[in-house]
């Protein structure tokens, strides 16, 4: 038997209602602050990632599904929207139609990380970026409408937690005492943290190696770096967030596993999802647009994590159930024909009907729909079509009417819409 890819997997009927609840709560949400939906390939050239990710980052060292194609040409499966958006914003320059734009995205990311709960290869994100506003409100209105978002769904177990990342012009001070201080720890981290702590000091700050972890507890904070303008712009932030009544923890420590952040840094974790706690992550990208040869144009954005998302609130609600309101029991041909023309019409008037193509017999045929949950059932038997009538009976009562058969359309609409 054939199985799916390691990591991959099915998202099954029983559990779609939820992901169609989130997916259409947050898109009218998206829409009443001005964004618009986007859509973008599954596939880019790699380089696309490499150069906006960073090459020393978990994504480009180890996790981008990246192949030749068969011209030879290196493509990768998405492992995050953002740079391609970014793409997309220059390629069409859409810069020029408005100097503010705002997008939001949903869909299948690719990242070959250990698969495990919450984890997996093929995971789904929902995207919002802005362009063009430079002002740290916007970053806090991200913030405040994933707080919003999670709000309408019921989801009440988060925390945002949020930092700055400084500027080009401060983030070197701090990467150089943060260099010093790692120096110092020798053989307390990881192999990875002491090839990143030459290269990308930062990311180390970011490693979820336990030993690493507690080896930070008195790392420099990026907080006491920061220069006066990037000081302002974090106390706006903190300020708007209090104001807006959003319970926030600052994080000296949080930092996201991409190069092109900037400023303003934030992730909503959860307690409800064990080890992968964080819901959502995003913050401000404002070197990304120019770096890919776009103009100098300031950006933020964040990413949910659907997955666990979904997670979330499944544990919260089971799948509502959608029964149909009609099953239509028929038996003989004649009775199949009649029933297949009633079913097509009552679907296509929004009544949710079903019926048995095999012709079983009445009793098999009762047994189905009761085990659908159907609301009503008609009965159209051989003996009652030659009498011109069929037999509407409730389930729920047990009561039974006869019908004649060029009624049955209105009729079935009055008993249904009357009940
Ligand atoms: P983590 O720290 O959990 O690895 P990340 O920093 O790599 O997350 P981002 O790139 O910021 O994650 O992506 C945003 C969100 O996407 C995360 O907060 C998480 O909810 C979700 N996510 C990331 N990687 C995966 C994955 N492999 N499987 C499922 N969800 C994921
Ligand atoms: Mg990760």
């Amino acid at each position: 038997m054939i199985q799916l890819i390691r990591g991959f997997k099915d998202i099954l009927p029983g559990e779609i209602d939820i992901w169609q609840q989130i997916e259409g709560t947050a898109s009218a949400l998206f829409e009443d602050f001005g964004f618009k939906e986007i859509r973008i390939p599954v596939m880019e050239r790699t380089e696309l990632f490499a150069r906006s990710i960073g090459e020393d980052t978990d994504i480009v060292e180890k996790e981008m599904y990246t192949f030749p194609d068969r011209k030879g040409d290196l493509i990768t499966l998405r492992p995050e929207a953002t740079a391609s958006i970014v793409r997309a914003y220059i390629q069409h320059r859409m810069y020029a139609v408005d100097s503010v734009q705002k997008f939001y995205t949903i869909g299948p990311m690719f990242r070959r990380e250990r698969p495990q709960k919450g984890r997996y290869r093929q995971f789904y994100q929902i995207n919002a970026e802005v362009f063009g506003v430079a002002s740290p409100l916007i970053d806090v209105q991200l913030i405040f409408i994933l707080m919003t978002l999670l709000n309408r769904l019921d989801v009440t177990d988060v925390q945002a937690h949020i930092n700055s990342l400084g500027c080009p012009e401060c983030r070197p001070n701090y990467r150089q005492a943060l260099a010093e201080f790692l120096v110092k720890l020798d053989d307390r981290l990881c192999a990875d943290c002491r090839r990143r702590r030459e290269r990308n000091p930062l990311r180390v700050l970011d490693c979820k190696v336990p030993s690493c972890r507690e080896a930070l507890t008195d790392a420099p904070s990026i907080l006491d770096h920061l220069c006066d303008d990037c000081r302002q712009d974090f106390d706006t932030v903190q300020t708007a967030l209090d104001r807006l009544g959003i319970v926030f923890l600052t994080d000296k420590r949080l930092v996201r596993g991409l190069d092109y952040y900037t400023r303003t840094t934030f992730e909503i974790q959860t307690g409800a999802l064990g080890a992968q706690s964080a819901v959502a992550g995003g913050g401000r990208y404002d070197g990304l647009v120019k770096m890919l040869d776009g103009p100098d144009t300031p950006a933020t954005g964040f990413a949910i994590g659907l997955d666990r998302l979904a997670e979330i609130v499944g544990q919260k609600k089971a799948a509502a159930e959608k029964p149909p309101i009609l099953f239509a029991a028929a038996l003989g041909d004649e009775g199949q024909q009649q029933a297949f023309q009633w079913v097509s019409r009552w679907c296509d008037q929004g009544l949710r009907a079903e019926m048995d193509f095999g012709g079983r017999s009445l009793k098999s045929q009762m047994k189905r729909a009761d085990k659908l949950g159907a609301a009503y059932v008609m009965i159209i038997g051989d003996n009652e079509l030659v009498e011109g009538v069929v037999i509407l009976r409730n389930m729920k009562t047990g009561e039974q009417v006869r019908i004649a058969v060029e009624e049955v359309v209105e009729k079935v609409g009055e008993i249904i819409s009357g009940s």
